[in-house]
Protein backbone atom coordinates (compact mmCIF):
# COMPACT_ATOMS: atom_id res chain seq x y z
CA UNK A 1 0.00 0.00 0.00
CA UNK A 2 2.49 2.18 0.72
CA UNK A 3 4.34 1.74 -2.87
CA UNK A 4 1.13 2.50 -4.24
CA UNK A 5 0.76 5.49 -2.31
CA UNK A 6 3.39 8.03 -4.74
CA UNK A 7 1.55 10.28 -7.38
CA UNK A 8 -1.56 9.22 -9.44
CA UNK A 9 -2.35 6.14 -10.94
CA UNK A 10 -6.01 5.52 -13.28
CA UNK A 11 -8.99 5.19 -11.05
CA UNK A 12 -11.66 2.80 -10.77
CA UNK A 13 -9.50 -0.41 -11.01
CA UNK A 14 -8.19 0.65 -14.33
CA UNK A 15 -4.14 0.76 -12.61
CA UNK A 16 -1.45 -1.57 -13.03
CA UNK A 17 -1.83 -2.33 -8.95
CA UNK A 18 -5.28 -3.72 -9.80
CA UNK A 19 -3.71 -5.51 -13.09
CA UNK A 20 -1.27 -7.70 -11.54
CA UNK A 21 -3.25 -8.41 -8.94
CA UNK A 22 -5.68 -10.00 -10.88
CA UNK A 23 -3.48 -11.52 -13.09
CA UNK A 24 -1.44 -13.23 -9.75
CA UNK A 25 -4.92 -14.17 -8.62
CA UNK A 26 -5.36 -16.00 -12.21
CA UNK A 27 -1.61 -17.43 -11.60
CA UNK A 28 -2.47 -19.12 -8.42
CA UNK A 29 -5.83 -21.02 -10.11
CA UNK A 30 -4.14 -21.94 -12.85
CA UNK A 31 -6.93 -20.35 -14.97
CA UNK A 32 -8.46 -17.49 -16.95
CA UNK A 33 -10.92 -16.27 -13.92
CA UNK A 34 -12.59 -12.85 -13.47
CA UNK A 35 -11.50 -11.10 -10.61
CA UNK A 36 -13.25 -8.01 -8.43
CA UNK A 37 -11.57 -6.51 -5.27
CA UNK A 38 -14.56 -5.12 -2.77
CA UNK A 39 -14.10 -3.66 0.55
CA UNK A 40 -15.45 -6.82 3.24
CA UNK A 41 -16.60 -10.67 2.74
CA UNK A 42 -20.30 -9.49 3.39
CA UNK A 43 -20.16 -7.25 -0.09
CA UNK A 44 -18.11 -10.32 -1.44
CA UNK A 45 -20.53 -12.71 -0.48
CA UNK A 46 -24.01 -11.26 -1.02
CA UNK A 47 -23.25 -10.01 -4.59
CA UNK A 48 -21.72 -12.68 -6.04
CA UNK A 49 -24.96 -14.75 -4.49
CA UNK A 50 -26.83 -12.01 -6.01
CA UNK A 51 -25.27 -12.31 -9.32
CA UNK A 52 -26.20 -16.04 -9.38
CA UNK A 53 -29.95 -16.05 -8.48
CA UNK A 54 -33.40 -14.20 -9.37
CA UNK A 55 -35.77 -13.31 -6.45
CA UNK A 56 -37.41 -16.07 -6.43
CA UNK A 57 -34.55 -18.37 -6.22
CA UNK A 58 -33.19 -19.67 -2.99
CA UNK A 59 -29.44 -20.24 -1.54
CA UNK A 60 -28.84 -23.47 0.47
CA UNK A 61 -26.50 -23.26 3.10
CA UNK A 62 -25.70 -24.13 6.63
CA UNK A 63 -27.27 -22.88 9.37
CA UNK A 64 -23.90 -21.40 11.00
CA UNK A 65 -22.89 -20.35 7.13
CA UNK A 66 -21.94 -16.51 7.67
CA UNK A 67 -23.95 -15.44 4.67
CA UNK A 68 -27.14 -16.61 7.28
CA UNK A 69 -25.68 -15.59 10.31
CA UNK A 70 -23.82 -12.72 10.05
CA UNK A 71 -24.19 -10.70 7.28
CA UNK A 72 -27.69 -8.81 8.43
CA UNK A 73 -29.70 -10.27 5.25
CA UNK A 74 -27.32 -8.35 2.67
CA UNK A 75 -27.30 -11.66 0.30
CA UNK A 76 -31.34 -11.58 0.50
CA UNK A 77 -31.35 -7.63 0.23
CA UNK A 78 -28.99 -7.33 -2.88
CA UNK A 79 -30.77 -10.43 -4.70
CA UNK A 80 -33.55 -8.60 -4.11
CA UNK A 81 -35.52 -11.50 -1.66
CA UNK A 82 -33.79 -14.49 -2.62
CA UNK A 83 -34.48 -16.80 0.20
CA UNK A 84 -32.01 -18.30 2.20
CA UNK A 85 -32.62 -21.96 3.05
CA UNK A 86 -30.36 -23.48 5.78
CA UNK A 87 -29.89 -26.99 6.76
CA UNK A 88 -27.80 -28.55 9.95
CA UNK A 89 -24.91 -30.78 9.13
CA UNK A 90 -21.50 -31.77 11.35
CA UNK A 91 -19.20 -29.93 12.03
CA UNK A 92 -20.46 -27.18 9.82
CA UNK A 93 -20.56 -29.05 6.56
CA UNK A 94 -23.46 -29.43 3.76
CA UNK A 95 -23.87 -33.26 2.75
CA UNK A 96 -25.12 -33.99 -1.00
CA UNK A 97 -28.05 -35.92 1.08
CA UNK A 98 -28.54 -32.70 2.92
CA UNK A 99 -28.94 -30.44 -0.29
CA UNK A 100 -31.11 -33.38 -1.97
CA UNK A 101 -32.92 -33.43 0.69
CA UNK A 102 -33.99 -29.56 0.79
CA UNK A 103 -34.07 -29.15 -2.65
CA UNK A 104 -36.46 -32.52 -3.28
CA UNK A 105 -39.01 -31.33 -0.17
CA UNK A 106 -40.88 -29.51 -2.67
CA UNK A 107 -41.13 -29.34 -6.18
CA UNK A 108 -44.42 -27.14 -6.66
CA UNK A 109 -44.49 -23.54 -7.54
CA UNK A 110 -44.72 -22.03 -4.54
CA UNK A 111 -41.99 -22.54 -2.78
CA UNK A 112 -38.33 -20.78 -3.50
CA UNK A 113 -36.28 -22.60 -6.98
CA UNK A 114 -33.05 -23.68 -5.14
CA UNK A 115 -30.32 -22.14 -7.65
CA UNK A 116 -27.13 -22.06 -5.53
CA UNK A 117 -25.33 -23.70 -2.84
CA UNK A 118 -22.93 -21.87 -0.68
CA UNK A 119 -20.39 -23.43 0.73
CA UNK A 120 -17.92 -21.69 3.76
CA UNK A 121 -14.00 -23.13 3.22
CA UNK A 122 -12.81 -23.22 6.08
CA UNK A 123 -16.05 -23.92 7.68
CA UNK A 124 -17.82 -21.45 10.10
CA UNK A 125 -16.35 -24.05 12.96
CA UNK A 126 -12.87 -24.47 11.57
CA UNK A 127 -13.42 -27.79 9.47
CA UNK A 128 -12.26 -28.06 6.25
CA UNK A 129 -14.35 -29.99 3.06
CA UNK A 130 -11.87 -32.46 1.59
CA UNK A 131 -11.40 -32.15 -2.50
CA UNK A 132 -13.72 -35.13 -2.02
CA UNK A 133 -16.56 -34.06 -0.33
CA UNK A 134 -16.85 -30.71 -2.48
CA UNK A 135 -16.59 -33.04 -5.84
CA UNK A 136 -19.65 -35.28 -4.19
CA UNK A 137 -21.73 -31.94 -3.78
CA UNK A 138 -20.80 -30.94 -7.20
CA UNK A 139 -22.51 -34.02 -8.48
CA UNK A 140 -25.36 -33.28 -6.37
CA UNK A 141 -25.34 -29.80 -7.27
CA UNK A 142 -25.07 -30.57 -10.84
CA UNK A 143 -27.53 -33.07 -10.71
CA UNK A 144 -30.16 -30.76 -9.14
CA UNK A 145 -28.99 -27.61 -11.60
CA UNK A 146 -27.74 -25.62 -8.83
CA UNK A 147 -24.54 -23.08 -9.14
CA UNK A 148 -21.98 -23.53 -6.42
CA UNK A 149 -20.34 -19.97 -4.05
CA UNK A 150 -17.86 -20.60 -2.04
CA UNK A 151 -17.46 -18.13 0.85
CA UNK A 152 -13.84 -18.44 1.51
CA UNK A 153 -12.79 -16.03 3.54
CA UNK A 154 -10.42 -18.31 5.29
CA UNK A 155 -9.39 -19.67 2.11
CA UNK A 156 -5.45 -19.85 2.13
CA UNK A 157 -6.25 -21.27 5.70
CA UNK A 158 -8.28 -24.40 3.93
CA UNK A 159 -5.48 -24.64 1.14
CA UNK A 160 -2.38 -25.03 3.56
CA UNK A 161 -4.59 -27.51 5.73
CA UNK A 162 -5.52 -29.90 2.85
CA UNK A 163 -1.92 -29.18 1.54
CA UNK A 164 -3.79 -29.08 -2.24
CA UNK A 165 -3.25 -26.46 -5.26
CA UNK A 166 -6.14 -23.98 -5.11
CA UNK A 167 -7.67 -25.02 -8.43
CA UNK A 168 -7.88 -28.46 -6.87
CA UNK A 169 -10.87 -26.92 -4.57
CA UNK A 170 -12.24 -24.87 -6.57
CA UNK A 171 -12.93 -24.98 -10.35
CA UNK A 172 -12.02 -28.35 -10.40
CA UNK A 173 -14.25 -29.41 -7.71
CA UNK A 174 -17.34 -27.19 -9.63
CA UNK A 175 -17.24 -23.56 -7.93
CA UNK A 176 -18.78 -21.05 -9.81
CA UNK A 177 -17.63 -18.18 -7.57
CA UNK A 178 -15.18 -17.91 -4.69
CA UNK A 179 -14.91 -15.13 -2.41
CA UNK A 180 -11.37 -14.80 -1.79
CA UNK A 181 -10.15 -13.61 1.73
CA UNK A 182 -7.54 -11.08 2.55
CA UNK A 183 -8.85 -8.86 5.43
CA UNK A 184 -8.19 -12.24 7.72
CA UNK A 185 -4.72 -13.24 5.66
CA UNK A 186 -3.36 -10.13 6.82
CA UNK A 187 -4.11 -7.31 4.02
CA UNK A 188 -5.57 -4.20 5.92
CA UNK A 189 -8.84 -4.05 3.71
CA UNK A 190 -10.92 -5.93 1.46
CA UNK A 191 -11.60 -9.38 -0.47
CA UNK A 192 -11.78 -10.34 -3.82
CA UNK A 193 -14.83 -12.08 -5.72
CA UNK A 194 -13.47 -14.47 -7.91
CA UNK A 195 -15.61 -15.78 -11.31
CA UNK A 196 -14.67 -19.34 -12.74
CA UNK A 197 -17.25 -19.25 -14.44
CA UNK A 198 -16.75 -16.14 -16.36
CA UNK A 199 -19.89 -15.53 -18.08
CA UNK A 200 -21.24 -14.54 -14.78
CA UNK A 201 -19.08 -12.32 -14.12
CA UNK A 202 -20.94 -10.11 -16.96
CA UNK A 203 -22.29 -7.35 -15.50
CA UNK A 204 -21.18 -7.63 -12.16
CA UNK A 205 -18.97 -4.41 -12.28
CA UNK A 206 -22.09 -2.59 -12.13
CA UNK A 207 -23.81 -4.74 -9.34
CA UNK A 208 -20.45 -3.23 -7.55
CA UNK A 209 -20.84 0.56 -7.97
CA UNK A 210 -24.55 0.23 -7.11
CA UNK A 211 -23.79 -1.04 -4.21
CA UNK A 212 -20.92 1.00 -3.17
CA UNK A 213 -18.62 -1.39 -3.22
CA UNK A 214 -16.71 0.13 -6.08
CA UNK A 215 -13.40 2.19 -5.01
CA UNK A 216 -12.51 5.39 -7.10
CA UNK A 217 -8.67 4.69 -5.59
CA UNK A 218 -9.07 0.97 -6.17
CA UNK A 219 -5.11 0.75 -5.84
CA UNK A 220 -5.26 0.98 -2.19
CA UNK A 221 -7.12 -2.12 -2.06
CA UNK A 222 -5.19 -4.60 -4.92
CA UNK A 223 -2.26 -3.41 -4.09
CA UNK A 224 -1.57 -5.28 -0.40
CA UNK A 225 -2.70 -8.38 -2.23
CA UNK A 226 0.84 -8.11 -4.11
CA UNK A 227 2.70 -8.48 -1.33
CA UNK A 228 0.55 -11.05 -0.12
CA UNK A 229 0.04 -12.88 -3.75
CA UNK A 230 3.63 -12.59 -5.22
CA UNK A 231 5.81 -15.32 -3.25
CA UNK A 232 3.55 -16.92 -1.72
CA UNK A 233 3.13 -15.11 1.95
CA UNK A 234 -0.78 -15.89 1.96
CA UNK A 235 0.15 -19.55 2.20
CA UNK A 236 2.81 -19.31 5.13
CA UNK A 237 0.85 -16.25 6.73
CA UNK A 238 -2.45 -19.36 6.75
CA UNK A 239 0.00 -22.07 7.78
CA UNK A 240 1.68 -20.22 10.50
CA UNK A 241 -2.14 -19.12 11.94
CA UNK A 242 -2.87 -23.08 10.93
CA UNK A 243 -0.20 -23.65 13.09
CA UNK A 244 -0.82 -21.53 15.94
CA UNK A 245 -4.36 -23.06 16.49
CA UNK A 246 -2.68 -26.53 16.39
CA UNK A 247 -1.14 -25.32 19.46
CA UNK A 248 -3.52 -23.92 21.12
CA UNK A 249 -5.96 -26.80 20.49
CA UNK A 250 -3.29 -29.60 21.90
CA UNK A 251 -2.53 -27.03 25.14
CA UNK A 252 -6.70 -26.92 25.69
CA UNK A 253 -7.12 -30.88 24.96
CA UNK A 254 -5.05 -30.97 28.53
CA UNK A 255 -7.86 -29.18 30.86
CA UNK A 256 -10.43 -31.48 31.71
CA UNK A 257 -11.90 -28.21 32.39
CA UNK A 258 -11.99 -28.07 28.74
CA UNK A 259 -13.87 -29.57 26.25
CA UNK A 260 -12.73 -28.83 22.37
CA UNK A 261 -15.58 -28.80 20.01
CA UNK A 262 -14.76 -29.78 16.70
CA UNK A 263 -11.66 -31.28 15.63
CA UNK A 264 -9.79 -28.16 14.53
CA UNK A 265 -8.28 -28.10 10.43
CA UNK A 266 -7.57 -24.81 9.97
CA UNK A 267 -7.29 -21.38 12.27
CA UNK A 268 -9.86 -21.53 14.72
CA UNK A 269 -10.51 -23.97 18.23
CA UNK A 270 -14.34 -24.03 19.34
CA UNK A 271 -14.48 -24.48 23.20
CA UNK A 272 -16.72 -25.06 26.11
CA UNK A 273 -14.97 -23.46 28.77
CA UNK A 274 -16.47 -22.59 32.01
CA UNK A 275 -18.58 -19.64 32.22
CA UNK A 276 -16.90 -18.02 35.15
CA UNK A 277 -13.55 -18.43 33.16
CA UNK A 278 -14.74 -17.11 30.00
CA UNK A 279 -15.33 -14.32 32.39
CA UNK A 280 -12.41 -13.75 34.27
CA UNK A 281 -10.14 -14.10 30.43
CA UNK A 282 -12.15 -11.45 29.57
CA UNK A 283 -11.57 -9.17 32.93
CA UNK A 284 -7.80 -10.27 32.08
CA UNK A 285 -7.81 -8.50 28.22
CA UNK A 286 -8.55 -11.49 26.30
CA UNK A 287 -10.49 -11.12 23.42
CA UNK A 288 -13.20 -13.53 21.66
CA UNK A 289 -16.45 -14.03 20.72
CA UNK A 290 -18.94 -16.66 22.43
CA UNK A 291 -22.16 -15.96 19.76
CA UNK A 292 -20.43 -16.38 16.36
CA UNK A 293 -20.21 -20.39 15.26
CA UNK A 294 -21.05 -23.25 17.41
CA UNK A 295 -21.82 -21.22 20.48
CA UNK A 296 -18.61 -21.97 22.32
CA UNK A 297 -15.62 -19.94 22.65
CA UNK A 298 -14.21 -18.85 19.60
CA UNK A 299 -10.84 -18.86 19.34
CA UNK A 300 -8.73 -17.23 16.24
CA UNK A 301 -5.36 -17.88 15.51
CA UNK A 302 -4.03 -14.88 13.01
CA UNK A 303 -0.98 -14.59 10.81
CA UNK A 304 0.15 -12.60 13.69
CA UNK A 305 -0.54 -14.80 16.68
CA UNK A 306 2.77 -15.68 18.36
CA UNK A 307 3.82 -18.79 20.38
CA UNK A 308 4.39 -16.39 23.13
CA UNK A 309 0.65 -15.62 23.02
CA UNK A 310 -0.88 -18.73 23.20
CA UNK A 311 0.85 -20.02 25.60
CA UNK A 312 0.20 -17.33 27.70
CA UNK A 313 -3.63 -17.88 26.98
CA UNK A 314 -3.08 -21.46 27.89
CA UNK A 315 -1.31 -20.42 31.43
CA UNK A 316 -4.35 -17.67 31.93
CA UNK A 317 -7.09 -20.50 31.18
CA UNK A 318 -5.36 -22.52 33.54
CA UNK A 319 -4.57 -20.27 36.50
CA UNK A 320 -8.48 -19.20 36.37
CA UNK A 321 -9.73 -22.55 35.63
C1 LIG B 1 -15.29 -12.79 8.45
C2 LIG B 1 -16.08 -13.63 7.54
C3 LIG B 1 -16.64 -13.11 6.37
C4 LIG B 1 -16.53 -11.65 5.97
O1 LIG B 1 -17.00 -10.77 6.91
P1 LIG B 1 -16.94 -9.18 6.74
O2 LIG B 1 -17.02 -8.71 8.14
O3 LIG B 1 -18.11 -8.78 5.94
O4 LIG B 1 -15.65 -8.85 6.06
C5 LIG B 1 -17.31 -13.97 5.53
N1 LIG B 1 -17.42 -15.27 5.81
C6 LIG B 1 -16.90 -15.81 6.93
C7 LIG B 1 -17.03 -17.27 7.17
C8 LIG B 1 -16.22 -15.01 7.84
O5 LIG B 1 -15.71 -15.55 8.94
Amino acid sequence: MEQANHGHAASYGNDPWTQEASDLIRDIFETRCEVFFVFNGTAANSLSLASLCQSYHSIICHELAHVETDECGAPEFFSNGTKVLTVGGGGGKLTPDSIQRVVQRRSDIHYPKPRAVSLTQATEVGTVYSPDELKAVWAVAKSLGLRIHMDGARFANAVVSLGVKPKEITWQAGVDVLCFGGTKNGVGLGDAVVFFDTKLAEEFAYRCKQAGQLASKMRYLSAPWLGLLREGAWLRRAAHANNMAARLEAGLRQYPGVKVLFARQANSVFAEIPAPTVQSLWKMGWLFYTFIGSGGCRLMCAWDTAETDVDAFLADVKSVL
